[in-house]
């Protein structure tokens, strides 16, 4: 029998454990599969690791990795995603916002042959300002960088072996998971869900923390903004060689009114030009570099009937 692993990353969210274990162990027991619970404690301050720790010593099927401090969710993701052992894992929070009625549908994708299958929220409920922002943050990210996000589809997916496999080979450090699963690619089947909110505990989203992150996304998958330096360089030294030119001409025309006006204008707008373009050419090199550091693979391979060529 197939094994699906579930991994729920917890921080700070004793009062959820146990409901949300009952919870997955309803939706779990009339599937045709062996599962696994993989809690990750990502550095609770409160009880969350003793009732972990308590529901593992009573049932083989809770696993658990308990980090030192809080690394932040993505890091209990990753963590989860390296040690679990099932044909496919389940994504998802520990405050009851992602719904395990969800899981029986997304073992159903994973059986017609998706490699991802994502559950979609609406935004019901949520306040209306952060509604618009990030409708206008996902117009922004998608028309800059070459991944596609979608508003709405969050860390609540199942992954097929393949795709958490492929997930793993991207071995760079800061790491922008919704990004990443995008970037891998492979067959994704999206189902919609009704915004559930948050009953025990608070999130542990601030505006300042969700601002970071935004920039975040943008800045791991391209180096867009450093162009948009070179570019500006160029606009600006265009620019104001024609309003020298024009300047040049009036001097010409009615003789100096302003005594040293035109050389001080005329150095600070070459020099200014000249100067974003050098920051611009600089900051091709550093994104080559960024790039090469973050040593992800390039290209995934789905299906072939080539081995790779090695030498020997
Ligand atoms: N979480 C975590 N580490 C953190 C912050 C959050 O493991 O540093 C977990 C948290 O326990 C929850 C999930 O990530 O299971 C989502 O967190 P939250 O509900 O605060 O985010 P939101 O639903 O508001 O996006
Ligand atoms: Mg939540």
């Amino acid at each position: 029998m197939k094994l699906i692993s579930i991994i729920v990353p917890a921080y700070n969210e004793e009062e959820n454990i146990s409901p949300i274990y009952e919870k997955l162990v309803h939706e779990l027991n009339v599937l045709p599969y062996r599962y696994e619970i993989l809690f990750v404690n990502d550095g609770s301050r409160d009880g969350t690791l003793k009732e972990i720790l308590k529901l593992a010593e009573q049932q083989n099927s809770v696993k658990y990795i308990s980090f030192t401090r809080n690394f932040g969710k993505e890091a209990a993701i990753l963590a989860g995603l390296k040690r679990v052992k099932g044909d496919a894992a389940i994504l998802m929070d520990s405050d009851m916002q992602h719904p395990p009625t969800l899981i029986s549908e997304m073992i159903k994708g994973l059986e017609e042959g998706f490699h991802q299958v994502v559950a979609k929220r609406t935004r019901t409920g949520d306040p209306k300002v952060r509604t618009l922002l990030s409708s206008l943050y996902y117009k922004l990210i998608n028309s800059i960088t070459d991944v596609d996000l979608a508003d709405g589809e969050g860390d609540f997916r199942l992954m097929s072996r393949k795709a958490i496999d492929s997930l793993l080979l991207l071995s760079e450090n800061n790491r922008f998971s919704k990004g990443l699963f995008s970037w891998i690619g492979l067959s994704k089947k999206t189902i919609c869900y009704e915004n559930v909110l948050r009953e025990g505990g608070s999130s542990k989203w601030s505006f300042g923390s969700l601002i970071n992150y935004g920039i975040d996304g943008i800045i791991s998958f391209n180096t867009k903004p450093l162009r948009i330096c070179f570019y500006t360089g160029f606009i600006v030294l265009f620019l104001s060689l024609i309003y020298i030119a024009y300047t040049f001409y009036g001097i010409a025309q009615r003789g100096i009114t302003a005594p040293g006006y035109f050389t001080t204008i005329t150095a600070i707008l070459v020099l200014g030009g000249i100067q974003l373009i050098s920051l611009g050419v600089i900051g091709e090199y550093i994104g080559r570099i960024y790039n090469e550091t973050k040593r992800r693979p390039n290209f995934l391979v789905d299906i072939s009937n080539v081995d790779e060529y090695h030498e020997s």
